[in-house]
C-alpha cells in the first residue's frame, strides 16, 4: 500500500516516468526497492531520475531540453519553477516552494556536460554515463533533498545552471538575478567532502616569434620554438605559491604548437598554459611576465579567482582542485561545496556515480540545509 502510494504521490518525479521510459516490469523492479514510507520520506528514486536526467544530451549549449523537463516536473511537484532565459532557447532554471519564495538556503548546480554524450546505464553499486556524475546525479539528489526538506517545512531554493562547463554563462547571467538568499550550496563531485577551497584558473598563451631561414644555415634564422622552449623552461623551474591547508599552485603546460617543416628555421611557436591558483593572480602574473622577459609574448586569457568556502563542523573536507560556478555566484550568499561523485572520473569515458553516494547525498544536503538555516 505505501508503495503504491509511493507511485501516486504527486511529487513522484519518476513514478510516471519510469514506467514510461521501462515498462512496467522495470518499474515494479524499481518500486521493490523502495521501502521507506512516504509519509516520512520522500517518494523519489534518485538512480531512476539520474538516469532519466543523463539520459537528456545536454552537451554545453544544448541544456534547453533538460532544462525544460526540470522545469516542468519542478512545476507539477509543486514549485515556482522559473525559466530564465540566457542565450537562444537555453535557459537556467529556478525553483522555489510557494511556502517560501526568498529560501536562505539555495542548492545548484549545472545542467550541461562536456562531450560526447554516453547514454546510461547501471550495475548493482554504480550509474554509469555522460553526466552521471558531473552534475545529474547532483541535480537528482538536490530534488530528493529538498522535497525531504519540504515535508519537514524546510523550504530551499533550485537553481539548476547552464554552461558551467564552458564559460559559466548561465552563472554570471545568474548573478545578476540574485534572490537574496544567505547561503548557496554548489554541488560538484567533492565525494560528499566538504570543499574548503576552490582552486581558481589562471590561463596564459606565451607567444614566440622567429625569422624564417633555411635549416641548413640557421644563423642567418631565429628560431621561435627554441625561444618558447627557454621560455618554458625557466617557467617550469619557477617556484609557485603554496597556500596552508589548500597546497601549491600548479601549472599544466597543455598545448604546444609551431614551426613549418623540419627543414625551415620556425618563425612562430606558442604554448598554452593553464595555473591552478591557490591565491590572488597578480604576483603570479607578474612573476610569469619577468621570468619570460623578451623571449615571447604573454598574455593572460582567462581568470578564475580562488575561493575560500564556508565549511561545517565535524563534515569531512577536501579541496576542490577544479573550478566551479561558484566564483561568479557572489550574489547569492556565502558559498558551500559539496556533491556525490569523484571528479576523478568526471569527463571520463567511464563517468559513473556510486549509487550509495547518491543517498548519502539527498541525507548530507538534508543535514547541510538544516545547520544553515539555524544560522
Ligand atoms: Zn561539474
Amino acid at each position: 500500500m505505501v508503495r503504491r502510494a509511493c507511485v501516486a504521490h504527486p511529487t513522484a518525479f519518476l513514478g510516471r516516468r519510469s514506467l514510461r521510459r521501462f515498462g512496467p516490469s522495470r518499474a515494479r523492479d524499481a518500486l521493490a526497492t523502495l521501502t521507506y514510507d512516504c509519509d516520512m520520506l520522500i517518494p523519489m528514486d534518485v538512480v531512476a531520475l539520474t538516469r532519466q536526467l543523463v539520459d537528456i544530451e545536454s552537451i554545453t549549449g544544448n541544456e534547453a531540453h533538460v532544462g525544460d523537463v526540470l522545469h516542468g516536473e519542478l512545476c507539477r511537484s509543486g514549485y515556482e519553477s522559473n525559466k530564465i532565459s540566457i542565450e537562444g532557447n537555453r535557459c537556467n532554471v529556478y525553483a522555489t516552494s510557494p511556502e517560501q519564495p526568498t529560501p536562505a538556503v539555495v542548492f545548484s548546480t549545472h545542467m550541461d556536460t562536456v562531450p560526447p554524450f554516453i547514454p546510461s546505464s547501471e550495475d548493482a553499486t554504480r550509474v554509469y554515463g555522460r553526466g552521471s556524475c558531473d552534475a545529474k546525479g547532483i541535480i537528482a539528489t538536490q530534488i530528493a533533498a529538498a522535497e525531504r526538506l519540504r515535508k519537514e517545512n524546510i523550504h530551499v531554493g533550485l537553481l539548476f545552471l547552464v554552461g558551467e562547463e564552458r564559460d559559466s554563462l548561465g552563472a554570471k547571467l545568474a548573478n545578476e538575478n540574485s534572490r537574496g538568499c544567505k547561503f548557496l550550496v554548489n554541488g560538484e563531485p567533492t565525494e560528499n567532502r566538504i570543499a574548503t577551497a576552490s582552486k581558481g584558473t589562471l590561463r596564459v598563451n606565451v607567444t614566440a616569434a622567429g625569422r624564417m631561414a633555411h635549416s641548413a644555415y640557421p644563423e642567418l634564422g631565429e628560431s621561435a620554438i627554441d625561444k618558447l622552449l627557454e621560455a618554458l623552461n625557466r617557467l617550469r623551474a619557477m617556484k609557485l605559491p603554496f597556500a596552508e591547508g589548500i597546497g601549491p599552485a600548479t601549472l599544466n603546460v597543455g598545448v604546444i604548437e609551431g614551426g613549418r617543416a623540419p627543414n625551415v628555421i620556425p618563425d612562430y611557436a606558442r604554448a598554452q598554459l593553464l595555473y591552478r591558483l591557490v591565491g590572488p593572480a597578480d604576483d603570479l602574473r607578474n612573476q610569469i611576465q619577468q621570468t619570460v622577459g623578451d623571449l615571447a609574448k604573454v598574455e593572460f586569457v582567462l581568470e578564475i579567482p580562488f575561493v575560500r568556502l564556508r565549511t561545517l563542523d565535524g563534515l569531512p573536507t577536501m579541496v576542490a582542485a577544479f573550478t566551479t560556478d561558484i566564483p561568479w555566484l557572489g550574489n547569492w550568499g556565502q558559498p558551500l561545496l559539496v556533491g556525490p561523485g569523484s571528479i576523478h572520473v568526471a569527463h571520463t569515458d567511464g563517468e559513473y556515480v556510486e549509487k550509495k553516494q547518491l543517498a548519502d547525498a539527498v541525507d548530507l544536503y538534508c543535514a547541510i540545509a538544516k545547520k544553515l538555516v539555524q544560522h
